[in-house]
C-alpha cells in the first residue's frame, strides 16, 4: 500500500475499456496504467482509438464498459488535478497571451510563482504575453496551452499528439517543462505517431492496436527485444561474402549481421576486426522506436518471440 491507494492503482489506471460509436468497436477491453511521476506514450496508428481513450479518461464520453482511475478516484473526484492539451489548441483570437492563460488554465488569480516559473520554462516572456493570441505563431500558441495546462499543477497531463506542427525550439522546450512535471510526482500520457520526437521522453510505451493494448511497459524492455545489429562499411564485397555470408547489403550498400542481444553483437564485432576484411565502418545499431512499433504492427506482437510478457492491469 502506498498511503491508502491500493498497490497497481496509483497514477492513471485503465481498466477494460470499451467504446462503440454507432455499431463501430472503437476501443475493445484496454487496460493498462500511466504510473507517476513518468511519461507514458500511447502509441497507435490513425485512428487507432488514442483520442476517444483520452476522451473517455477525461469524463467527455462514457464508455460501454471499463473505467480511467486517477490514484484510485474517478474523473468526477479529481477533475481540478487533472490538465489535458488537444494537437491543435484553442485560444481566444482576440485577447493577449496572458488572458489566455487564465482563461485557458481557468485560474484568475495566477499564482505569481508558479506562472513565472512555468513562463519562464516555456520561454513565454512579457512581450509575448501583452500580444494578442492571433498574433502568435503556432509553436507559441502550443506553448500558451502547455503552460495554461502546467499552471493547474496537474497530477495528471494529457497531451494528444503534442509535438504535430511544432517547431523544434518550441517542442524542445515543452519537453524540458514536461520532465519538470515528473519530477513533480505528475503522470504524464502522450498519445502521438511521431516516434522520433518522443523515443528519447517517454519511460513508458503501451500500443494500441485494432482496440486492445498489445503491449505495455518500459521502453526499454520494449527495446530489449528487438535485435541489434553489426552494421559494416566496406568495398570488399567479395571477401564478406565469403567470411561473413549472414551479412546482408541495403540498398546503399551497406551491410548488416543481425544479433539476438548485444553480447552477440560484440562478439561479431570481434570477430570482424580478427578477419581479414577491409572495411571502414564498423559499429551496432538499434532500431529506432518508430521502426519497432511498426514491425509490431506488421507482424503482430509475438509475445512469445520477443520473450516479453503482457504488462498490463488486467483488473
Ligand atoms: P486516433 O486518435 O487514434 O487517431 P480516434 O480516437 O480519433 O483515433 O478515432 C478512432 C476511430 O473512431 C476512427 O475510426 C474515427 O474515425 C472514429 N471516430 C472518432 N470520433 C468519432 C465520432 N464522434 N463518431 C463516429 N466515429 C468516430
Amino acid at each position: 500500500m502506498k498511503g491508502d491507494i491500493p498497490m497497481g492503482t496509483i497514477g492513471i489506471n485503465f481498466k477494460n475499456i470499451q467504446h462503440q460509436y454507432r455499431t463501430k468497436d472503437v476501443l475493445r477491453g484496454v487496460s493498462f496504467h500511466a504510473d507517476p511521476s513518468s511519461i507514458t506514450f500511447l502509441a497507435g496508428e490513425n485512428g487507432a482509438g488514442k483520442t476517444t481513450l483520452i476522451k473517455v479518461a477525461l469524463g467527455l464520453i462514457s464508455p460501454k464498459a471499463g473505467n480511467a482511475l486517477f490514484d484510485g478516484q474517478s474523473v468526477g473526484e479529481i477533475r481540478e488535478k487533472i490538465s489535458c492539451v488537444f494537437d491543435e489548441p484553442p485560444v481566444y483570437p482576440n485577447e493577449s497571451g496572458l488572458d489566455n492563460l487564465k482563461f485557458l488554465s481557468g485560474i484568475h488569480s495566477l499564482d505569481r510563482k508558479w506562472s513565472q516559473e512555468v513562463c519562464a520554462m516555456l520561454k513565454l516572456d512579457e512581450g509575448l504575453l501583452k500580444q494578442k493570441a492571433k498574433a502568435l505563431s503556432l509553436g507559441q500558441r502550443h506553448r500558451l496551452a502547455v503552460a495554461a495546462a502546467l499552471l493547474r499543477k496537474p497530477k495528471y497531463l494529457f497531451l494528444d499528439e503534442p509535438s504535430i506542427g511544432l517547431d523544434p525550439p518550441s517542442w524542445q522546450l515543452v519537453q524540458i517543462a514536461l520532465k519538470q512535471m515528473t519530477a513533480r510526482g505528475c503522470a504524464i500520457l502522450i498519445t502521438g505517431q511521431n516516434y522520433d520526437a518522443i523515443e528519447n521522453l517517454a519511460d513508458n510505451i503501451a500500443i494500441l492496436q485494432s482496440g486492445k493494448i498489445i503491449f505495455s511497459g518500459p521502453i526499454v524492455k520494449l527495446v530489449q527485444a528487438f535485435p541489434v545489429y553489426v552494421r559494416i562499411v566496406t568495398d570488399d564485397h567479395r571477401e564478406i561474402a565469403v567470411q561473413f555470408p549472414e551479412a546482408e547489403p541495403d540498398s546503399s550498400g551497406i551491410y548488416r549481421i543481425v544479433c539476438e542481444s548485444g553480447e552477440q553483437a560484440r562478439a561479431v564485432i570481434d570477430q570482424v576486426r580478427r578477419s581479414t576484411l577491409n572495411f571502414q565502418e564498423l559499429s551496432t545499431e538499434k532500431a529506432s522506436m518508430g521502426k519497432m512499433v511498426t514491425d509490431i504492427y506488421k507482424d503482430g506482437f509475438q509475445s512469445e518471440k520477443r520473450g516479453l510478457t503482457y504488462e498490463s492491469v488486467q483488473n
